[in-house]
């Protein structure tokens, strides 16, 4: 008889982990010092335990918060009860909802059933075009000689890619900052700016205007998420790639801006876009488009970034560059041992484990839990 795969219980943990260093980032998020998050934990009827991961950006980011993640799994888990999540998996069921908490589900959904049927989480997904993704190291919001000292240490450490954080700044210190690092980069690297929301059309205007010729990997986000015309006249005015990232929270926004042709380049995170169906509806739809993929993080925990792995591997469309693996790495600890995973500027797969392969820490979640254990 087929193993009964019927959830039979839940269970979650709203958690604060502190981070390594302080993350300084444009002017409309101001400094981050704890990664929060939710932690999922599902029980099938068999016995399999699955594991999900909420990462709430706040409320101008995604719209969550740690209180408001919580809320909606109170109401989401009851339904959750008794579905089979083989037909949960194949059927998409994940796509229904987009937002942390469905991305927590989602995410324990593929999770249990790779683990109870001796599968890695990719191999439900689709093909393995690669083993490992190479690995960006992003920079605080700051000044030139603050990004090389950062830059200097990541790239002892094998990372080839950096992200500058701007958007607090005088857009004229940005485009001296921008040529002053770029003049200073080590030989085989390569270097993105991501603005965050932080500036006006004028602004990015004439931030593109004068980087234009800069050999920059791409711009992300420049204007506000929802400002879409705006990013469409500024795509026009430049040859640098116009990335998206705040503005694509759900497939039908990505659908938008491809109509638009406003962006070269889109963000896919786990939790953001709400779990790995509707992360994998948005990269084939983007891939259609001609378009490029950058596999992107929150300050988030080793579950999501596990599940970000898998799908990452198996995307065709991926920007030639470092893509974001290094979030456990940049935290004082974890709830997982997803920055094992981690070494020689790159993210690996580990080899033949079912599931997404990490192993979670009950301790740890209960030593960083900010609230109590939930049980449904
Ligand atoms: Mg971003």
């Amino acid at each position: 008889m087929a193993a009964d795969l019927t959830v039979k219980s839940a269970a979650y943990w709203p958690i604060r982990v502190p981070l390594a260093e302080p993350y300084h980032l444009s002017a409309v998020y101001g400094t981050l010092t704890h990664s929060q998050a939710v932690i999922l934990r599902l029980e099938l009827a068999d016995g399999t335990v699955g594991w999900g991961e909420a990462d709430p950006g706040g409320k101008k980011f995604d719209g969550y918060t740690l209180e408001s993640t919580c809320q909606a799994l109170d109401g989401l888990l009851p339904g959750l009860i008794g579905q089979d999540v083989a037909d949960w998996v194949d059927q998409k069921r994940g796509r229904a909802r987009t937002g942390a908490a469905a991305a927590a589900m989602d995410v324990a959904c593929h999770d249990a059933l790779g683990r109870a049927t001796g599968r890695p989480v990719w191999q439900l997904l689709g093909t393995r075009r690669r083993p490992a993704v190479e690995s960006l190291w992003p920079t605080s919001s700051g000044t030139a000689e603050q990004d090389m000292a950062t830059i200097n240490r990541a790239h002892a450490q094998g990372y080839r890619t950096y992200m500058l954080k701007m958007g607090d700044r005088p857009i004229d210190d940005e485009i001296v900052r921008t040529r002053a690092v770029l003049d200073a980069l080590p030989a085989g690297t390569q270097l993105m700016v991501d603005a965050n929301q932080g500036w006006t059309r004028e602004q990015a205007q004439a931030y593109v205007a004068a980087c234009d010729t800069l050999p920059l990997v791409l711009v992300e986000q420049p204007l506000p998420a929802d400002d879409l015309e705006g990013l469409k006249d500024l795509r026009t005015r430049t040859r640098l790639p116009i990335s998206v990232d705040e503005a694509i929270l759900r497939p039908d926004q990505v659908a938008d801006i491809i109509a638009a042709d406003a962006a070269d380049v889109f963000s896919i995170k786990i939790s953001k876009n709400g779990g790995l169906a509707n992360s994998q509806a948005i990269a084939d739809m983007v891939e259609a488009a001609g378009k490029r993929i950058l596999m992107n993080s929150m300050i988030e925990l080793g579950i999501t970034q596990a599940a970000s792995l898998h799908l990452g591997c198996t995307i065709a469309g991926l920007v030639p560059c470092g893509h974001a693996y290094m979030s456990t790495r940049r935290m004082a600890d974890d709830i997982a041992d997803f920055s094992d995973w981690v070494y020689d500027g790159a993210a690996h797969l580990p080899d033949g484990e079912p599931g997404l392969g990490v192993k979670v820490s009950l301790d740890k979640i209960e030593q960083y839990c900010v609230g109590e254990r939930h049980g449904f």
